[in-house]
C-alpha cells in the first residue's frame, strides 16, 4: 500500500510532473529571490531556456556557504507572513542556515512523511515513541507533525533521559519508534542493564532511523535486537527536513520522493552529471517547496541512485545509505575511496583494531596508499610469518572490496597518535 498515488507514477508522468514543476520553480526563485536573479544572469541563463529535464545542468548550484551569505531570510522566496515555521542548523561553525515553511510546504513534509510512515505499516492505531531531538533541528517536529496529522499518538520524548524513556515506552505500549541508530543501540543496553526483557516488556514492532550512518549489519542488529523492521528514513533542512528518501520493507535502499526533490549526482570535484549507478555527491533540487525553494544544492553526501524495479511497486527512484561525505573522499588513481569503507573493511578482521591512519602519496605519476593499523593487544602472535600473513590477508581483503593497492603496515598496540576530539585518520601528502 503506498501512501500516495504519485509513488507509482510511470516514467512519462513523473517526468511530465517533474518538468513542469521544476519550471514554476525557476520563475518563482528568478523572480523572487534576488540571489537566484544574480546567479542565473552571471551564467547567462534564464528559466525559459530550462526546455528539457537534462538542461538542469546548465543551471548553478547552491551550496550551504550560500544560505549562510544570505542569513537569515534572503533566500526565502515569500514575505515573513506567509512562514509558518522556522528551523535553523546549531550553527557551530559559523553562522546557522535557516530554513522556512509556509503552510504548503508544511502540506508537503507531512505528505512525504506520510510516505514514510506508511512503509513502515503505520496506522491511527499506532503510538509513536519520537525519540529524535526536538528544537530548531528538523528531526523532532519533522516526525511529529506528520504523525498526528495521520492521527497516530505520539509522544514527544526527544532525547536523553535514557531510564524514563525505558519506563514510558513500556508503560504507554509505544507499537513505534524514531531516533538515530547509536541511540536505538544505547536504549537496547540500557534496557537490559535496567533488567528488562526487550521481546517481553515493549510493544515495538517498527522503527524510523536516520541522522547518522548505519551499516546493514548494524541495522540488522538493532532489527535483531527490538524484534522490529527498520526503516532508515533521510533528509536534510536545507531540502525539507526527513522525508526526502525512506526505506520500504523490501531492502535497506531507500525510495526518493523524487516528484517533490528532483535529485542528481555529481561528481564532487569537477560537478560533471554522473550516469545511473555510478557514486558521487547528492545535490537535491526542490520542485514544489515556496518557503525555500533550492536549486541544485550541493548535500556533500555520497550516494548513488538506482532505477531497477522494487519488490514493493514503488516506482521512485532509490539510493544507497549515504556511504560518506563528500569532504572525506579520496581519490586514489581515478578509484573513489572514503575512510568509512576502509573501516567496514578493517572491522572484519580479527587481531587489529580500529585504530588506524590513511597516507596518501604520490610515487611518480601513481597515487600510492599506505595504512597504519594497530595490533589488537590480544594478538599474542610476534611470529614474522603470521603478522605476514595478517598484513596480505587485509590487503587482499582491501583489495576485493574496494578495488585498490594499499600497503599495510602493523603497528604496536596504541602506538598511533590519539587526537582530543575527531580522530584524524587521513593524511593527504599530495596536497
Ligand atoms: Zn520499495
Amino acid at each position: 500500500m503506498t501512501f500516495s498515488k504519485n509513488e507509482s507514477f510511470s516514467k512519462d508522468e513523473l517526468e511530465a510532473w517533474q518538468l513542469s514543476h521544476l519550471k514554476e520553480t525557476l520563475i518563482r526563485v528568478f523572480h523572487l529571490v534576488p540571489f537566484y536573479k544574480k546567479r542565473f544572469e552571471e551564467m547567462g541563463v534564464r528559466p525559459e531556456d530550462i526546455k528539457t529535464l537534462a538542461d538542469i545542468s546548465k543551471l548553478p548550484f547552491t551550496t550551504k556557504k550560500n544560505l549562510r551569505d544570505n542569513y537569515p531570510f534572503g533566500m526565502f522566496s515569500v514575505e515573513m507572513d506567509q512562514i509558518v515555521r522556522v528551523h535553523s542548523s546549531s550553527g557551530t561553525t559559523g553562522k546557522p542556515t535557516v530554513v522556512g515553511y509556509t503552510e504548503h510546504d508544511m502540506d508537503i513534509w507531512a505528505e512525504v512523511m506520510g510516505r514514510v510512515f506508511t512503509m513502515g505499516g503505520l496506522t491511527c492505531k499506532d503510538i509513536l515513541h519520537n525519540a529524535t531531538g526536538y528544537g530548531l533541528f528538523t528531526g523532532g517536529l519533522g516526525f511529529h507533525s506528520a504523525a498526528e496529522r495521520m492521527k497516530i499518538a505520539v509522544i514527544p520524548s526527544s532525547t536523553g533521559f535514557t531510564s524514563r524513556q525505558l519506563l514510558l515506552l513500556k508503560d504507554f505500549g509505544a507499537t513505534a519508534i524514531t531516533g538515530t541508530p547509536s541511540f536505538a543501540l544505547h536504549l537496547a543496553e540500557k534496557a537490559k542493564a535496567e533488567g528488562y526483557d526487550i521481546k517481553k516488556d515493549f510493544s515495538l514492532r517498527v522503527g524510523f532511523f536516520g541522522a547518522e550512518p548505519a551499516s546493514d549489519g548494524l541495522k540488522d542488529e538493532i532489527a535483531n535486537i527490538w524484534g522490529i523492521d527498520y526503516h532508515e528514513v533521510y533528509g536534510l533542512s536545507e531540502i525539507i527536513g526527513p522525508g526526502v528518501a525512506s526505506s520500504c520493507k523490501h531492502s535497506h535502499l531507500l525510495h526518493f520522493n523524487e516528484d517533490h526533490f528532483y535529485p542528481e549526482i555529481i561528481d564532487p570535484k569537477t560537478g560533471e552529471v554522473l550516469a545511473e549507478g555510478e557514486r558521487g555527491e547528492l545535490v537535491v533540487t526542490t520542485l514544489t517547496k515556496q518557503g525555500l525553494p533550492i536549486i541544485r544544492y550541493k548535500t556533500g553526501d555520497i550516494t548513488s541512485i538506482t532505477r531497477v524495479p522494487c519488490r514493493c511497486g514503488r516506482t521512485l527512484c532509490r539510493i544507497e545509505s549515504i556511504v560518506g561525505r563528500s569532504d572525506d573522499m579520496l581519490v586514489i588513481n581515478g578509484v573513489n575511496v572514503f575512510p568509512s569503507q576502509i573501516e567496514h573493511v578493517l572491522a572484519k578482521v580479527d587481531d587489529i583494531t580500529l585504530n588506524y591512519q590513511i597516507i596518501a602519496n604520490k610515487k611518480g605519476h601513481l597515487d600510492k596508499l599506505d595504512i597504519d593499523v594497530e595490533l589488537s593487544e590480544n594478538c599474542m602472535s610476534d611470529d614474522i610469518g603470521e603478522l605476514t600473513n595478517l598484513q596480505k590477508h587485509i590487503q587482499h581483503e582491501l583489495l576485493n572490496a574496494l578495488y585498490i593497492n594499499v600497503t599495510v603496515h602493523l603497528v604496536a598496540p596504541k602506538s598511533l597518535k590519539r587526537s582530543e576530539g575527531k580522530a584524524v585518520r587521513v593524511i593527504d601528502k599530495r596536497k
